[in-house]
């Protein structure tokens, strides 16, 4: 199942992922870096697009789960 994944180091919270997605499906946490809603995303690349760091990439959820956890750097939250 594809999904996205976050570069958390690569982000530098500036909140146009945030304002791109229409479906809702990013939201921030305390550090103003995106959460991703899965449920509502479409996975339509618009957040990637207008990434300014390419922090936003297509990854596959269920094959790499160490992936959603924070303390590598990056997540894609459920
Ligand atoms: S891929 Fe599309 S639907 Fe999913 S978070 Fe990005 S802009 Fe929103
Ligand atoms: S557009 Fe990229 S750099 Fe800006 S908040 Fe979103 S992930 Fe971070």
């Amino acid at each position: 199942m594809k999904s996205l994944c976050i570069d958390l180091e690569a982000c530098i919270a500036c909140g146009m992922c945030i304002t791109s997605c229409k479906r809702g499906a990013l939201t921030q946490d305390l550090f103003l870096k995106p959460i991703l809603v899965r449920k509502r995303c479409v996975l339509c690349g618009k957040c990637v697009e207008v990434c300014p760091t390419a922090a936003l990439r297509f990854c596959d959820y269920l094959r790499k789960p160490e992936v959603r956890m924070q303390g590598i750097g990056e997540r894609a939250c459920a």
